[in-house]
């Protein structure tokens, strides 16, 4: 009989050598940006579709308001720009959206931290699930675009997940709450007849400014700076539908669950129309697809 001869255990030596290698080897980002499929339409098509509104090139075609501590759900069609508006005071929002069509394709805040970054901007796109995996949506419009600060902190994260129930739960010995931002997207959900609770996935942290301790690498967060008159504008790639929560934590200035009472502001959310309806088209844009890969997975 013969068998695969046991490995080699490593010695002190090669351990050691092994460890100062990943020290002394400078970051590789994972993915390169540049490596996906370029935007159809192109840069300069992407830049314009975040000055339409500004020069009355497109129009209203919805408004309402997100109460505080409570969440909104709307339906955008693909081709039509969205904007979460800061209308009322500093306040952050977590952000779901889904496909219209399919409920099972979602926003992908992993896999999208994982192509751009811990926390987006102009330019950067909202990706889905597997098996679908395509751009939901495009920031064509960032009124604060942060960048970083010398904490590393950034603005719009894909990192934290939500604030929710089960958490605070299990954090008070017992508290129930019910306007965490979990449970507000699950009511939108449930109101939105087509959602429930188990379709509400990880955000995006809209105006909510974190990043990780430089020491302990702990997700922090920061007062927001977003001030009235701020908003963040996306372009649909394919038809969405979109909710968004006002966050309990307010602007975030106070710890979760760190005593105070957080004050709490409504947001506005708007959908506009393009005014030239071939403007898309003729510009080469056409709606996202999802992946074509053959899901074959290597079986046989
Ligand atoms: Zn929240």
């Amino acid at each position: 009989m013969s068998s695969t001869p046991a490995a080699k255990i490593a010695t002190a030596a090669e351990i050691a050598a092994r460890r100062a290698l990943t020290r002394a080897t400078k970051p590789i980002p994972c993915y390169a940006v540049d490596q996906i499929p370029p935007k159809k339409g192109g840069e300069a098509l992407y830049s314009e579709l975040g000055t339409l509104v500004a020069n009355n090139k497109a129009k209203l075609v919805q408004e309402l308001e997100i109460p505080a501590r409570d969440a909104k759900y709307w339906d955008v069609q693909q081709g039509q720009l969205f904007r979460i508006i800061c209308s009322h005071g500093p306040q952050v929002a977590d952000m779901n959206c889904w496909s219209l069509s399919n409920p099972k394709e979602h926003f992908y805040s992993s896999k999208t931290r994982q192509i751009h970054a811990s926390h987006l901007t102009t330019g950067d796109r909202l990706w889905s699930n597997m098996p679908y995996l395509r751009p939901l949506c495009t920031i064509v419009h960032d009124t604060i675009a942060y960048g970083w600060d010398e904490d590393g902190a950034g603005v719009h994260d894909v990192i934290g997940s939500r604030c929710d129930p089960y958490t605070h739960h299990l954090m008070t010995e017992g508290e129930e709450f019910h306007h965490c931002c979990h449970s507000n997207l699950t009511r939108a959900c449930i109101d939105s007849g087509s959602l429930a609770e188990e379709h509400v996935h990880d955000v995006l942290n809209v105006f909510m400014c974190t990043g990780f301790t430089h020491d302990t690498h702990q997700y922090f967060t920061k007062p927001s700076p977003v001030q009235v008159g701020d908003y963040i504008e996306f372009l649909a790639e394919t038809d969405l539908r979109v909710a968004a929560s006002t966050c309990p934590q307010g602007d975030v200035s106070l710890a979760c669950g760190g005593g105070g009472e957080p004050v709490v502001y409504p947001l506005t959310v708007q959908v506009y129309e393009m005014n030239d309806k071939d403007m898309l088209k003729n510009a080469g844009w056409e709606p996202s697809q999802v992946s074509q890969y053959s899901r074959s997975h290597g079986l046989k």
